[in-house]
């Protein structure tokens, strides 16, 4: 389907997931010192054909020039914009567990621009702990908090039996972007968007091919 001019709405998902790919690609080829990129070179890094990276690339406007290809810098510069990535991300993180406390430990969300402005939890004991200089705030605080706050995703890292509550409150403070982990699947209304990564069936997933 041909997107509306102007409604990045009717850009098709696998075109959004590959314009981060796009960036990262774009970063590495700036570091390496080159000003000068074709469809054709951009196209073996991601595996696809240089027809569908202008393709892709058309959705967003006119870059490059005929013959010469793009300038590395300034086509990444573009696709974070229209990403949303040419600014520092805000997160929360609910559910300071084992993967929660390895999200926030992690460093190179930084390098890529996000930050961890808030951190829940409802175990009173890891309340008032410091996770990589961030204190962990009572879940009984949420409302609160969000609310004097600019957060714009939040990373789920609660138990599956935790989850849809939380969601529900979150969806109450105004919050439309969710990273979620917990296995389970989770209503929401059609204003907010979440993404699932359910690591235990990415394993099973890959395990199918080790026969
Ligand atoms: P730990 O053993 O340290 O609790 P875990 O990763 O095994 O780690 P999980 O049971 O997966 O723990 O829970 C993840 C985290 O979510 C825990 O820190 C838990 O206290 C927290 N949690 C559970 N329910 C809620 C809730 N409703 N709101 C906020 N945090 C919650």
């Amino acid at each position: 389907m041909e997107p509306e001019k102007n409604n990045l709405r009717y850009v098709p998902k696998s075109v959004i997931k590959r314009l981060a790919l796009y960036c990262r690609i774009l970063h590495r080829i700036e570091m390496d010192g080159l000003t000068r990129i074709s469809s054709k070179i951009l196209a073996q890094f991601l595996g696809i054909t240089p027809a569908q990276v202008r393709k892709d690339l058309a959705y967003f406007g006119q870059f490059g020039v005929p013959g010469f290809g793009y300038n590395p810098h300034d086509l990444r510069i573009h696709l974070k914009k229209i990403l949303g990535t040419d600014r520092i991300i805000n997160l929360a993180i609910i559910g300071v567990g084992n993967l929660g406390k390895a999200l926030l430990s992690y460093v190179g969300f930084k390098t890529q621009g996000f930050k961890f402005i808030a951190a829940f939890d409802l175990d009173q004991r890891k309340v008032g702990r410091k996770i990589n200089e961030l204190k962990v705030s009572s879940i009984n605080e949420l409302e609160k908090i969000l609310k004097d706050s600019d957060v714009d995703i939040v990373v789920l890292t609660v138990p599956a039996n935790a989850a849809q509550e939380v969601v529900d409150r979150l969806v109450k403070c105004n919050i439309t972007a969710i990273l979620n982990f917990a296995p389970i699947r989770i209503d929401v209304p059609s204003h907010v968007r979440i993404h699932s990564v359910d690591l235990a069936m990415e394993l099973e997933r890959l395990s199918f091919y080790l026969r």
